[in-house]
């Protein structure tokens, strides 16, 4: 058995396990040890539900049935009840107050529950406890694998990730089949040994042994910590990688003038921010380089992106005014009178308040501004009239664009279809940047006009606009290739300046990570002048009263968000499915029992795209009242209208998450008040949620939640499917930052990772597996 051969060979998989271990990427034997478990479960503390004691606390395993929810007869109170088994007995469940757990689980499922026995010893039932859905239920402690051990301690086993067709168990037994297989002796440790030694961390081997069969708990932490190591490791080459590749491309230099500049931001209606200001300084700053800018903006909601994309953009079509610097150094062609800014945004609102927005901005200045969505096409200004905007056919819009007569295009995805290219696309921006894909955002940094170039070189571009990067570094025979061409390279092969802006405000080592290869601005200061929110965190007991202050809203003409508790389950259509019923159910019990004189919508990620921005749309146009949604709302959409957002089940979200949910209301000018309402009343939920209240920015909340909860309940996290342990490592500063170092400097060294074919796999595989963007 080695460790690259197919699984297939060595073992018997059906169908239903080949569609599961795709779904894992996993192939060969080596994928499956790095299949790591995602966290232990200790046998000896597992109880049989034969044996509870009433009044004890207990964490019992088995499939649970029964659910319903109905109301007390005195109080109306909702409970919800059910019972689980496990083989042993049959106990009874019951939870106060929390009617939406009922809709959560399946009959059926397995679960783990920890909770209080309560009721009498002829008829305990178990309540309100927490409850957690699992594939499959614990390996049990009859289970000839834990049998006749001996020595007593070895109580711990791994659990893993599954999906549908491999369970957790399953994943067990076969790599201690491998490792019984004597795969151990044909492995080679990708990581060198300087650097285990460096950083003491075991080598595969042991980490391998230590991580699927522990015997002590530290072993598990010491092989973690390389696993974890690892990953930030690969996460980091790919970054560094991406990085160098970009910053070996050409890009259009831009200069300006600080007196220009504030010729521009002296009209706004305000004073920018100091870090407006700084924001603004850093992009002019890269866009002095020969080389394009890849930067973040970071900044909460209301924080005031828009005017720095506004000036900058300012920047770039104003540009021609000056004289390169180093232009006489380059290969500059002399007339690029107007260099082009594209303004990607993910929906068609927001590009069209993004549109608005700029021809605010820009109504003194002879420049114009196109508009593209998938819905039309519109020009300002108009010939007949210059203050106004007017529509114009598609074909018209992208020759202005193409031969470069409109230097500011705003769009949507349609921005990046094939139709559209620029002369001089200069620069890059793209709003809630997490919302397109990094392929999307590739393409968009591939627009030039590509009339000049015949087939041989269009292909150079296509396949990798990022291997040219690298081939004029690192191979000295390039220089001729590129003089070739030189006439076209000049030109059209310059890579926009990027610059992507997101309202998730993420911690540091987060950023490092996910971010490794852009730059970083925040905007980490809100405007003077604002009224803040009002958050209140709340119980069910006093639901009434936030339905009476949402009503107060209402009556006065506003609107009202309702965001329904957030589902975990481990099967993400599952989970999906799940949260569409939970809001459709919450929306018509609403309209049932408490707002019937309201309008109201829902909002799930179930429907198409298409769906939801038509549900968006009416509500912006105030045909619906209350919109009840998963997590989902449109993230950046603006509808200054709605002034109140009530969150179900808060306690299930993490705090930045919260945080970005209640960035919904605070674009009103009108005073917007969060309810925050908690299922759960314990003291440390409560706690936790009153930092909601009281921090001062959602930079704040999310090095609270990095720390507090670990960054599993950090806002995109779960997207971005980093394993747990990668999570792990980003809680971990100084390991972040070692993981850093050492990725650039191998990459500095070896960029291709030509000598280093076992890192480059792994990286391949991990790159796959992210989506980091
Ligand atoms: P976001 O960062 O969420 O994209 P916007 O750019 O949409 O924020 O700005 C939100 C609002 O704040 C806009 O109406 C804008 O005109 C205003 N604004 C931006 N900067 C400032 C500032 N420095 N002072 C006051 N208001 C500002
Ligand atoms: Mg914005």
């Amino acid at each position: 058995m080695h460790q690259h051969d197919l699984l297939a060979t060595h073992f018997r998989l059906d169908e239903s396990h080949k569609t599961a271990l795709k779904k894992l990427r996993i192939a060969t034997i080596a994928d499956l040890l790095y299949h790591l478990p995602t966290r232990y479960e200790d046998i000896a503390a597992i109880q049989s539900v034969g044996g509870l004691i009433v009044g004890s606390d207990a964490v019992v395993y088995g499939k649970i049935g029964g659910l319903k929810t109905r109301k007390t007869w005195k109080g109306r109170r909702p409970i919800s009840e059910g019972w689980v088994e496990d083989g042993s007995a049959r106990i009874k469940i019951m939870w106060f107050n929390q009617p939406y757990i009922a809709k959560m689980v399946v009959d059926g499922a397995y679960v783990k529950l920890a909770g209080k026995v309560s009721g009498t010893q002829d008829k305990p039932y178990l309540s309100n406890p927490e409850i957690e859905t699992i594939g499959e239920l614990p390996i049990d402690r009859h289970d000839s694998l834990f049998k006749d051990t001996g020595n007593g301690d070895e109580t711990l086993y791994p659990v893993y990730r599954e999906v549908k067709g491999v369970t957790s168990k399953w994943i067990f037994h076969t790599i201690q089949k491998c490792f019984k297989g004597g795969v151990l002796e044909t492995l080679s440790d990708p990581l060198p040994e300087e650097m285990l030694k460096k950083y003491n961390l075991p080598n595969l081997r042991t980490a391998l042994v230590w991580i699927h069969a522990p015997k002590k708990a530290e072993h598990t932490a010491s092989a973690r910590k390389r696993f974890a190591f690892e990953e930030v490791f690969y996460i980091q080459v790919a970054k560094q990688q991406e990085r160098a590749r970009v910053s070996g491309e050409d890009a259009y230099q831009i200069h300006t003038e600080a007196p220009h500049i504030k010729e521009f931001t002296d009209r706004f209606a305000f004073a920018l921010t100091r870090a407006q200001d700084k924001a603004i300084r850093e992009i002019l700053e890269n866009f002095e380089n020969l080389h394009p800018m890849s930067r973040l903006l970071e900044g909460d909601v209301g924080s005031g992106k828009t005017a720095v994309a506004a000036t900058t953009a300012y920047a770039v079509a104003t540009s021609h005014r000056f004289k390169s610097k180093t232009l006489k150094h380059t290969m500059m062609p002399e007339s690029f009178a107007n260099l082009q800014v594209a303004y990607m945004a993910p929906t068609e609102i927001l590009a069209k308040q993004h549109f608005e927005s700029f021809i605010q901005y820009f109504a003194h200045l002879p420049i114009s501004i196109g508009l593209i969505t998938g819905s039309g096409c519109f020009k300002y200004p108009s010939k007949v009239d210059p203050k106004k905007a007017t529509d114009i056919s598609r074909a018209q819009l992208l020759k202005w664009v193409k031969n470069g007569e409109i230097p500011i295009l705003i769009g949507t995805h349609a921005l990046i279809q094939k139709t559209v290219s620029f002369k001089h696309l200069a620069y890059v921006i793209i709003d809630e940047q997490h919302r397109f894909g990094t392929n999307q955002r590739r393409l968009l940094a591939r627009k030039n006009s590509p009339q000049e170039r015949d087939e041989k070189s269009s292909d150079t571009r296509s396949q990798g606009a990022r291997t040219r990067g690298v081939l004029v570094r690192t191979t000295s025979g390039t220089k001729d290739a590129g003089d070739k061409v030189a006439g076209d390279f000049a030109r059209a092969e310059r890579l926009p300046h990027l610059l992507s802006m997101t309202a998730t405000p993420i911690p540091r080592t987060l950023a490092l990570t996910v971010y490794g290869d852009l730059d970083l601005s925040l905007l980490d200061e809100m405007p003077v002048g604002r009224k803040p929110i009002i958050t209140r965190i709340v119980k069910n007991a006093e639901r009434k009263s936030v339905y009476d202050a949402m009503r107060t809203e209402l009556q006065a003409g506003r609107q009202a968000y309702v965001i329904c508790p957030r589902i975990d389950e481990p099967d993400p259509d599952m989970m999906m499915a799940l949260q569409a019923k939970s809001v459709k159910a919450e929306a018509e019990r609403l309209k049932k029992e408490v707002f019937q004189e309201y309008r109201l919508g829902i909002l799930h990620s179930k429907m198409s795209p298409i769906e939801k921005e038509k549900t968006m749309k009416r509500f912006l146009a105030h045909e619906i009242d209350i919109l009840v949604a998963t997590s989902v709302v449109e993230v950046g959409v603006n509808v200054p209208n709605a002034t109140v957002i009530l969150i179900e089940g808060a306690e299930r979200f993490g705090l930045s998450q919260l945080h970005q949910l209640r960035g919904r209301v605070i674009r009103s000018n009108n005073q917007a008040y969060c309810f925050a309402l908690s299922e759960s009343e314990s003291d440390k939920t409560l706690a936790r949620l009153k930092a909601l209240a009281t921090a001062k920015s959602g930079f704040e909340l999310a090095e609270y939640d990095l720390a507090q909860r670990g960054s599993g309940e950090l806002y995109g996290m779960r997207q971005w499917g980093l394993t747990d342990l990668g999570m792990e490592a980003i809680r971990n500063i100084k390991m972040v930052e070692a993981a850093r170092t050492e990725a650039t400097h191998l990459v500095h060294i070896d960029l291709d990772l030509i000598h280093h074919p076992l890192i480059a796999r792994r990286v391949k595989i991990i790159s796959e597996t992210l989506h980091l963007e």
